[in-house]
């Protein structure tokens, strides 16, 4: 099996999205949970106690929920691999596949039967399930998930040799956005980059991205995969004939990755390009040394083209030392491998040339779909900006409203108490005299009916003034225009025109109605109760009355003129009494 970058991704693409946390294996309550994580801890460090988990939890599958089953089958398809029997895992992935709706979960489906076809040879059903899987990526959330299906992607298209569609993915991943994983994404992204360019033959590009892999992976805390960088860079130098300066590079990676123990496929291809740098320096014990360990790092990986390789590195070295016998030994076995890893290729080719359209149109619908979510997002971000800015305008229709209609009901009440204040007079809350000459006026010229004015005057009132004061001449004038008023309909204007002289307007009133009305008047003034205003004296007041009609009366002048007359008659006759004009 090829180990790659994905190798070192896979963790992820494991662990995250499926509740797996094997450090809370045991802590987890619910029986079946715990043992599904238990099952999965133990597939890296010991498989046949996966297994045992597995058989027991065959048993309690009745009680599993959805994403248990999920787990269950994902886990078994696993360990199924982890045995070598990948047959049995695909098609246990392709009996459950269709049942996973949640995209972040059956992107690991997609990536195991992926996998799975990989290691049976079928490279063609390995891709279709990539090109699946890639069609999700929209949907994904989890940054990891993302990452992982793209790593995927890329590592099989790089084992096809589809490298300029695998750098497509890479800088998809390298410009994946996110937070804690974007700096993760950028180390992943930018060690394929490096990988692809090195593969298709631009070590230039590849080599000028060096320096920002390192960092953003060093950065990240992917030390790993800086020297996987380093590595490939190096591997280029001794390829493109600086031997020298490859070994001085090479031999403190290998330290470095003896210390990481990673066994991958990268230390062999390092090993073996040292040892060519070293055959070709004539070093030919130090060559030998890096070409045995690359040879049988290969072999007991079953990397076929890293043993075809270093088996034709080890050849050339056995010749270099006389060792004849053991060169041809060497030669023969890489001739077999030659043959294997092209008709390999061959498949490969083939594979990718039947499903290149279905890629290609997979990796357009991406696009497509991509496309699609921005605009629905910039759409939901617009109507969201919209509805905000439509609310703002509301409430600042409202404020701008309440502000109007407390000023205009503000307005409104001043202006009808300054109206009222201007009709009022201060003293004794009856109409003042320009209102009520003005109102009477009116009612003269409109009314049709009979309109009569009644004119009264205190009697004697400078006495009380003088007797009692200012202050009880003012109360006897607010008495008196209460008293009176009481006596009055409600839209009978009583008016003070003067002093202690009062007007009062009527109409629609007969001569005989006034009349008796003026006397009640006059009799609830003469029997004011004055000793509320600490003072006991009587009270008196006469009266006048004219009306419309009487005697060639026409105006309110005139007849206001005939009112005053009868008044002073009234005086005359000895006060407190009524008189009427004829
Ligand atoms: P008569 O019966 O002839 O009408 O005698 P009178 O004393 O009522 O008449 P006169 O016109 O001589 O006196 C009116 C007095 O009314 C004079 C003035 O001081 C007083 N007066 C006028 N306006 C007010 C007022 O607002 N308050 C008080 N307390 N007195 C007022
Ligand atoms: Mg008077
Ligand atoms: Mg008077």
């Amino acid at each position: 099996m090829s180990q790659t970058i994905l190798r070192f991704i896979l963790p992820i693409l494991l662990l995250t999205g499926m509740g797996i946390s094997p450090c809370l294996a045991l802590e987890k309550q619910d029986d079946v949970d715990a043992l599904l994580d238990l099952s999965s801890q133990y597939l890296n460090s010991a498989p046949e106690k996966s297994i045992d988990v597995l058989t027991k939890l065959h048993v309690l599958q009745p009680t599993f929920n959805e994403k248990q089953r999920g787990r269950y089958y994902f886990i078994s398809a696993l360990s199924l691999s982890f045995m070598g029997k990948h047959k049995e895992s695909v098609s246990l992935v392709e009996s459950f596949i269709d049942k996973v709706n949640d995209p972040e979960f059956r992107v690991k489906f997609l990536y195991q039967l992926s996998d799975g076809y990989t290691l049976l040879g079928d490279h063609a059903s390995a891709l279709k399930a990539m090109n699946q899987s890639i069609v999700l990526l929209p949907n994904l959330v989890e940054l990891g998930s993302k990452v992982t299906t793209l790593q995927a992607a890329i590592t099989l298209l790089n084992s096809l040799h589809a490298y300029d569609e695998a750098m497509t993915y890479a800088d998809r991943m390298y410009a994946l956005e996110g937070n804690a994983v974007n700096t993760l994404s950028k180390c992943y992204g930018l060690a394929n980059r490096i990988e692809i360019g090195f593969l298709r033959g631009d070590s230039q590009k590849a080599q000028s991205l060096l320096s920002e892999a390192t960092r953003t992976c060093d950065a990240s805390n992917r030390k790993v995969i800086s020297l996987i960088v380093k590595s490939l860079a190096t591997v280029d130098l001794i390829d493109t004939g600086r031997g020298e300066q490859g070994i001085k590079a090479g031999l403190p990676l290998l330290h470095e990755f003896s210390e990481t123990n990673q066994n991958s496929d990268y230390v062999t291809q390092l090993e073996e390009a040292i040892a060519r740098a070293y055959l070709t320096a004539d070093h030919l014990t130090l060559a030998e040394h890096y070409g045995l360990q690359a040879f049988q790092r290969a072999k007991s990986e079953h990397v076929v083209h890293l043993m075809e390789k270093s088996s034709e590195t080890m050849a050339a070295i056995k010749r270099a030392q006389g060792q004849l016998t053991s060169a041809l030994e060497y030669y023969d076995i890489n001739l077999a491998l030659k043959k294997d890893v092209l008709d390999d290729q061959l498949q490969k080719n083939l594979a990718y040339q039947r499903v290149k359209f279905d890629t290609q149109d997979k990796a357009n619908q991406l696009t497509l779909l991509e496309q699609k979510n921005k605009i629905l997002t910039v759409e939901k971000k617009l109507q969201q900006r919209n509805k905000e800015r439509l609310l703002l305008l509301i409430a600042l229709a409202a404020i701008l409203l309440s502000i109007l209609a407390a000023w205009l009901i503000r307005t409104l009440q001043q202006k009808n108490l300054f109206r009222t204040s201007s009709q009022i007079d201060g003293l004794t809350q009856v109409y003042n005299r320009a209102h009520f000459m003005a109102v009477s006026t009116q009612l003269f010229n409109s009314a049709s009916t009979t309109v009569s004015v009644v004119l009264f005057d205190m009697d004697k009132f400078k006495n009380i003034n003088d007797t009692f004061g200012h202050a009880v001449g003012d109360w006897v004038l607010k008495t008196v225009s209460a008293t009176v008023k009481s006596q009055l309909s409600k839209t009978t204007m009583l008016g003070r025109l003067g002093g202690e002289e009062f007007g009062i307007c009527m109409h629609g009133s007969s001569a005989a109605e006034v009349l008796a009305l003026t006397e009640c008047c006059r009799a609830a003034v003469a029997s004011i109760d004055t000793s509320p205003c600490g003072f006991h004296f009587p009270l008196s007041a006469s009266f006048g009355i004219a009306s419309r009609g009487i005697q060639g009366l026409l105006s309110f002048e005139d007849t206001l003129a005939a009112a005053d007359k009868a008044l002073y008659f009234s005086k005359n006759e000895g006060r407190n009494r009524v008189s009427v004009f004829q």
